[in-house]
C-alpha cells in the first residue's frame, strides 16, 4: 500500500513516523493509502526550511509574490475536477460539493493575490510640524496551520495563499483522515516554481500539532477543528508567545418564523442540515420554529429529509454521502439513541441505513428529531451528521434566548419577510455568522470567517482583511529631516 510522503523544502520526503493509518474511502471503507504520523523531528525540519526560505521569499516584491498566485490560480482551475474527485474518494461528499468545497479553496487565491493593494501601510505626512508618519506591514517569519476533515482542500487555502501573499513560509498539517486532497495540491503547488521551503507539507496527528505549538521557529498557528483541541492550541501557543487563531466546533440555531417564505425556508434548512452529510461547522443542527411556524417547519423539513439519495457521493443522483469513518458514524448513531432515551421524537430515523452494493460504507441516513428541548443531548451537543432537530418556541425573544444559552456561537440564520426582524436578529445574535434567508451563514473569501464564544480563540478571523492583520507586523516609523 502507498505510504504518504511529507513535502519539505521543494521535495517529497519520507516521514521518519513509523505509525501509519489508513486513508479509506468513506463509502466503500477500503483503504486508499496510509497515513504516516510523523514526529517532532519531520516538524523541525519543515521549519527549518522555511526559515531558511524566508530571508528571499520575504524580500521579494509583493507584486512578484502575487504573480505566483495568479499561476497556482491557473493551475488549480485546470486540475479542479481531479481534486474534487479526490476529495469525495477521501472525505464521502457528492462531487458538486467538493467541486464548491474546493472552489471556495480558490476565490482565497484570487483574494490573496491582491497583496500589493491589501498589504499596504497608512501614513500622514505632518503629525507634527515637519514630521511625517507611515505604519508598514512586514511578514513575521514562518506560519503553521493545522485543518480539519470536513473540507480537505477549501480549509487549509484560508491560510496558504496569504501567508506566502504577505511573504512569510508555511507549513500545513492536513486532517490525518483526509490527507489525500491535500497531496495532489502541493503536487500542483510544486509545478508553479515557488523557491524551496516557501510552502511545506507535513502529515500527522496530535504530535505534529504540539511540536507546531512548541516549536520557537513557528510565529503563529491557525488551527481548525473542535473546541477542546482549539482551546488547547490556543492556550500552547500563548504560552510561547506565538500569533493564534483557533476555530472551533459548532452547534448551529436556524430560526423560523410564521412571515417566512416558508418552502424556500424550509428547504434551505434542510439543505443546511444535511449538506456534507451534516459535517458542517455551519450546519443548520437545531431549527428553532417560533410559534405558527412550527407545523409547516416540522412537516417541511421531514419531507426535505425523506428526498435525500444516501449513496456514493461520486455517483450522479446521490444528495448525500457517508460520514467520515465507523468511529464517526457510531458517535452520530449514538446521539440518536440518545435523543430517543431523552424523550425527543423521532421522526424519521437514520439508523441502519444501507446502500446497495456499498456494504462497508459508513452510514446514516437523514433523521429528524421533533420536540427537541435544548438541554438534551441532541439539542446542546455538536453531533456533527446529518440529525436535524425541531424545537418549538413562542416568540422571537425565546429563539434568542436558546441561542444565547450555548456557550458555541459560530452560525446562525433567520427566516422571515420582515427587514425589522432580520436586523434585530442579526445584531443581538450571539453566534458572530448571520443568514438572513440564507441557511449556510459562509463568508466569501474577502471577508473574514469565525465564530465567538467557544467557536473561536484568538482576536483575527480567518481570511478576509483580517488575513492581512494576522500574517503581517504594522511597524510604525516617525521621520524627521533636517
Ligand atoms: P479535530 O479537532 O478532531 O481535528 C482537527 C485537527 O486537530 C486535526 O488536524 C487533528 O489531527 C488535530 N487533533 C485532533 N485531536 C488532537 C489532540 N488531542 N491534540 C492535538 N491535535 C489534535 O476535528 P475534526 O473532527 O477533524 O473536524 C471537525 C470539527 O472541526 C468540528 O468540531 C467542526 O465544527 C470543526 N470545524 C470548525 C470550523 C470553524 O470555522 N469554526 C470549520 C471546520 C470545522
Amino acid at each position: 500500500m502507498r505510504v504518504l510522503e511529507n513535502y519539505i523544502n521543494g521535495a517529497w520526503t519520507k516521514s521518519s513516523g513509523t505509525t501509519l493509518l489508513d486513508v479509506k474511502n468513506p463509502a466503500t471503507g477500503a483503504v486508499q493509502a496510509k497515513v504516516p504520523l510523523s514526529t517532532a523531528g519531520d516538524v523541525d525540519a519543515a521549519v527549518r526550511a522555511a526559515e531558511e526560505a524566508f530571508p528571499a521569499w520575504s524580500a521579494t516584491p509583493p507584486v512578484v509574490r502575487a504573480r505566483y498566485l495568479f499561476k497556482l490560480k491557473q493551475v488549480f482551475d485546470e486540475h479542479k475536477e481531479e481534486v474534487a474527485a479526490i476529495c469525495t474518494s477521501e472525505h464521502g461528499k457528492t462531487l458538486a460539493e467538493s467541486r464548491n468545497d474546493f472552489g471556495r479553496g480558490i476565490e482565497n487565491v484570487e483574494h490573496a493575490a491582491g497583496t500589493p493593494t491589501l498589504m499596504m501601510g497608512q501614513s500622514l505626512s505632518d503629525v507634527a510640524s515637519g514630521i511625517a508618519s507611515e505604519t508598514i506591514r512586514q511578514p513575521m517569519g514562518v506560519f503553521a496551520a493545522i485543518t480539519p476533515f470536513n473540507f480537505p482542500p477549501m480549509v487549509p487555502l484560508w491560510f496558504l495563499p496569504y501567508a506566502i501573499a504577505t511573504g512569510n513560509t508555511f507549513v500545513l498539517k492536513p486532517s490525518e483522515q483526509v490527507p489525500l486532497s491535500q497531496e495532489r495540491i502541493f503536487q500542483l503547488i510544486d509545478k508553479i516554481g515557488l523557491p524551496p521551503g516557501v510552502v511545506n507539507l507535513v502529515n500527522g496527528g496530535k504530535d505534529v500539532v504540539n511540536a507546531f505549538c512548541a516549536h520557537p521557529g513557528i510565529k503563529g498557528v491557525s488551527f481548525v477543528g473542535s473546541s477542546a483541541v482549539a482551546k488547547h492550541v490556543y492556550r500552547s501557543c500563548a504560552d510561547t508567545g506565538k500569533r493564534v487563531q483557533s476555530l472551533g466546533g459548532a452547534k448551529n440555531f436556524i430560526t423560523i418564523l410564521p412571515d417566512a417564505e416558508m418552502d424556500r425556508a424550509v428547504a434551505n434548512a434542510a439543505d443546511s442540515a444535511y449538506g456534507c452529510a451534516g459535517q458542517r461547522c455551519l450546519a443548520a443542527s437545531v431549527v428553532v420554529a417560533v410559534g405558527p411556524a412550527y407545523e409547516r417547519v416540522r412537516e417541511g423539513i421531514l419531507a426535505a429529509a425523506k428526498a435525500v439519495v444516501l449513496g456514493d457521493g461520486a455517483k450522479d443522483g446521490v444528495t448525500m454521502g457517508p460520514v467520515i469513518s465507523a468511529a464517526h458514524r457510531d458517535k452520530v448513531l449514538s446521539y440518536i439513541d440518545k435523543g430517543v432515551a431523552e424523550g425527543a421524537k423521532l421522526l424519521l430515523d437514520g439508523r441502519g441505513a444501507k446502500v446497495d452494493g456499498y456494504p462497508g460504507g459508513f452510514w446514516v441516513g437523514p433523521t429528524v428529531f421533533d420536540d427537541v428541548a435544548p438541554s438534551m443531548a441532541i439539542g446542546h451537543d455538536e453531533i456533527f451528521g446529518p440529525v436535524a432537530s425541531v424545537c418549538r418556541v413562542k416568540t422571537l425573544e425565546d429563539a434568542l434566548r436558546v441561542m444565547e444559552a450555548h456557550p458555541n456561537a459560530n452560525a446562525t440564520s433567520i427566516f422571515t419577510s420582515s427587514g425589522k426582524t432580520a436586523r434585530e436578529f442579526s445584531h443581538r445574535a450571539t453566534a458572530s455568522m448571520v443568514g438572513v434567508n440564507i441557511g449556510v451563514a459562509a463568508p466569501m473569501a474577502y471577508f473574514p470567517f469565525g465564530g465567538a464564544r467557544d467557536s473561536f480563540f484568538g482576536d483575527l478571523k480567518v481570511h478576509g482583511r483580517d488575513a492581512f492583520e494576522f500574517y503581517t507586523d504594522r511597524k510604525v516609523t516617525i521621520s524627521r529631516w533636517f
